[in-house]
């Protein structure tokens, strides 16, 4: 008797940014500076988001009110619907501190902007631009509850970072359009462009036109426009899939829905459900 075997074709299942789209673009911004407020009337008026990293002990209205930082007052409102995130309470450059001045810049600075924005602070950019590469520092800002940290070095990858508490950018403001054209001629479904700077930038160096262009150019991309916050969870969701092994069946324990594509169809999955593929 002849018996043949023939083994069903294993499904390919790979990641998708939300509702399918073929890229993320995040973004963050340094310092909380008076500018910030034109930077975010821009980004509301093409649907952009951003992570606006602030030193809390330099606030307007908490000792220095030099008329270049934001009032302390307004940081709920004015940063409704993007990311408020730590920066160091004073912005010393934490690599001279010892561990526990850095252990202080970094607490501090969450528990007062926890108080202000009124949610979990979870990012950090290191000031001054160091960090990346400093395994103390990353160490500390684990130790202090910080889900990410952003240096300034540009990574050049175009993907989610390995470690997200050394995480790279793609460009600074000034080299935005090569590094978009860079990103533009990928196919990978899973790329993401990271663009950063400060708002005062556009003030005193770039011109407000360049942002206007800029905002412009991403409105009409084909991209999931999110906050380093939005990404960063987007992508432990995707992680934390349970998958059956013949993965026909998968689950998604996570508190939102999460897309992926089988075999080259979109699918995606509720939070808290259970999902049965057809074989
Ligand atoms: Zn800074």
């Amino acid at each position: 008797m002849n018996v043949t075997t023939q083994s069903a074709p294993v499904p390919r299942i790979y990641f998708s940014w939300p509702e399918g789209k073929p890229g993320a673009v995040t973004s963050s911004w340094d310092d909380g500076t008076i500018y910030d407020h034109r930077l975010l009337e821009v980004f509301r008026s093409h649907g952009l988001h951003g992570t606006f990293h602030l030193n809390s002990g330099l606030l307007g209205g908490c000792g220095s009110d030099d008329g270049f930082h934001i009032e302390e007052s307004m940081v709920r409102d004015l940063y409704a619907g993007h990311e408020i995130a730590a920066h160091s309470l004073t912005h010393p450059n934490l690599w001279t501190l010892s561990d526990d001045l850095v252990f202080h810049q970094l607490l501090e600075d969450r528990r007062n902007l926890e108080r202000l924005a009124g949610y979990p602070i979870t990012g950090l950019a290191f000031p001054c631009g160091r960090g990346g590469d400093d395994e103390r520092l990353e160490g500390l800002a684990r130790r202090a509850g910080l889900r990410t940290a952003r240096a300034s070095h540009v990574d050049g990858h175009f993907s989610a970072p390995t470690n997200w508490l050394r995480w790279g950018v793609s460009c600074h403001i000034e080299g935005f359009h090569k590094a978009w054209e860079s990103f533009e001629a990928l196919s990978r479904a899973d790329k993401l462009f990271f663009w950063w700077g400060h708002s005062y930038e556009f003030e005193k160096k770039y011109g407000w036109g360049l942002l206007e262009n800029i905002a412009l150019q991403l409105q009409h991309a084909s991209v999931w426009h999110a906050t380093n916050r939005a990404v960063y969870d987007y992508v432990q969701a995707w992680r934390a899939l349970l998958w059956s092994l013949d993965l026909h069946v998968v689950q998604n324990p996570s508190s939102q829905e999460v897309w992926f594509l089988k075999d080259g169809t979109l699918f995606s999955i509720l939070p808290g459900s259970t999902l049965q593929l057809q074989r």
